[in-house]
């Protein structure tokens, strides 16, 4: 049954699935025979598919349901209460209550003087204004930078502009030629650094090799660095201590933006509003999404700091750019409501009084030989799968398919838990659970994945 009470016909479902429904990042060639998972219903930290099977959702949507499935009626009413009010008006030259209303929270929750608030419909979005901005703000001053600095490996989106920032190569070379001068430079990965290497040291290559990417580029051609405060792909890398005070220090000297892409870590991720707090990163643009309605709606938003609208607000200046959708009255309603709700059920204070927790049942994992590294923080966890422990060897991209796609992802999946596996680097189970969570839901995570990786550790030494 449908929550309008008619009956699922769950092999029409299927078929109409087949026929018409194009998923994303999805091999579509591997449900011509099998079922399609279709999702019928949420509540907690739980989802329903149409067979009425239960699942964990230890991945939060896709690292964004941060109230879990279960205020759809609370934050049903005040969508409706706007689609009365007013359904639909433009930013464009025009503002309306909600998107104030929203700009005005998102900046008193945003760190210091991150006050400016641009909405866009989502992450890719607000990545591409994000370079569009550093770009027009540099050529309002009368300098012309246009390029941009990022990460290897890291996941920036996936529309033209925001794929060039990305650093995921299989995700880019289908698309090539992108749009040109984007530097990437080392992530942040420690685990297969020399056992060694102290932290100071490996704090100093990564900024002193992040310097000579922007002298080889040309400091003055440079506009914007942009990094997540811990780099999902790849695996939840964390910077070690002082990396983001040298970023902030190079890109003061070099006149260069620093761009936070908070797409996941903010709104309580990381136990902060913003991941940029907790990391005293000192950003002059954040770009977040998902969190910010916990994906209840489809909004992002771009946070400047007053300094960068100061040339906008000269003479007839524009910010060429603009989106139909962008602060959409009723999903400007849908995350006002979900900030609400998360300040009214101290969300973000959950997480901070049970991440030690989760991180403590999450260890008890790392006793399986096929498990390395655990590394991450707040919510937002991995662990580094291996085939050695001793030398941290990795997998091939064999091992790492049959591994992955061939057992772990349909085992756990059979097994009622939603997490993801991910070889877009070193294999990596990705943990992101909603952050109404507790320590319930972490030890049925850790059953479930405990069973799941020994029994494909054992299928490697076979
Ligand atoms: N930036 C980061 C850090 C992300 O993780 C994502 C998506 O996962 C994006 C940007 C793109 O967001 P969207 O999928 O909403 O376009």
């Amino acid at each position: 049954m449908t929550a309008t009470g008619t009956q699922i016909d769950v092999a029409e479902l299927q078929r109409l699935a087949r026929d018409h429904l194009w998923l994303h990042f999805t091999r579509m060639g591997a449900y011509a025979g099998g079922d399609v998972p279709i999702i019928v219903r949420g509540d907690g930290c739980y989802l329903e598919d149409a067979n009425g099977k239960r699942y964990l959702d230890a991945l939060a949507g896709l690292f964004a349901v941060q109230i879990g499935y279960g205020f759809g009626e609370e934050i049903g009413e005040a969508a409706a209460a706007q689609m009365r009010e007013l359904p639909f008006y433009t930013n464009w030259s025009y503002a309306h209550p909600r998107a104030i209303e929203l700009a005005a929270e998102v900046a008193s929750l945003a760190p210091g003087d991150l006050n400016r608030v641009f909405f866009v419909s989502g992450g890719s979005e607000g990545v591409e204004t994000a370079w569009k901005l550093a770009r027009q703000y540099h050529s309002a001053r009368g300098e012309r930078r246009w390029k941009a600095i990022s990460r290897r490996l890291a996941y920036h989106g996936t529309t033209l502009g925001a794929l060039s920032i990305n650093g995921v190569t299989p995700l880019r070379t289908p698309f090539e030629p992108l749009v040109p001068d984007v530097v990437h430079v080392r992530s942040t990965n420690r685990y297969h650094r020399p056992p060694d290497e102290t932290e100071e040291e490996f704090t100093a290559l990564l900024v002193t090799e992040l310097e000579e990417a922007i002298v080889q580029a040309g400091p003055d051609t440079v506009a914007m660095v942009m990094m997540e405060p811990v780099q999902n792909s790849g695996g939840c890398f964390t910077a070690p201590a002082g990396y983001f005070q040298g970023v902030r220090a190079l890109c003061d000297e070099y006149g260069i933006l620093l761009c936070a892409d908070e797409v996941i870590t903010a709104f309580g991720r990381i136990g902060a509003w913003f991941a940029s707090d907790r990391y005293d990163i000192r950003p002059d643009i954040v770009t977040c999404a998902k969190g910010l309605s916990s994906a209840y709606a489809a909004i992002g938003a771009v946070i400047a700091r007053d300094a960068l609208m100061e040339p906008f607000l000269e003479g007839k200046r524009t910010f060429m750019h603009g989106i139909t959708f962008g602060g959409h009255p009723v999903q400007a309603a849908i995350a006002l409501k979900n900030i609400e709700i998360m300040r009214r059920e101290r969300v973000v204070e959950n997480v901070q009084a049970n991440e030690q927790v989760l991180r403590d049942t999450l260890s008890q994992l790392l006793d399986l030989p096929i498990v390395g590294d655990l590394r991450g923080a707040g919510y937002f966890w991995a662990l580094e799968l291996v085939k050695d422990k001793e030398t941290r060897e990795t997998f091939d991209n064999e091992e790492s398919e049959s591994l992955l796609r061939g057992f772990i992802s349909p085992t756990m999946f059979e097994r009622g838990l939603i997490c993801r596996a991910d070889d877009r680097g070193d294999p990596v189970l990705q943990i992101s659970l909603p952050l109404i969570a507790g320590p319930k839901e972490f030890d049925e995570l850790v059953g479930i994945l405990g069973d799941v990786l020994a029994e494909a550790g054992r299928r490697i030494r076979r």
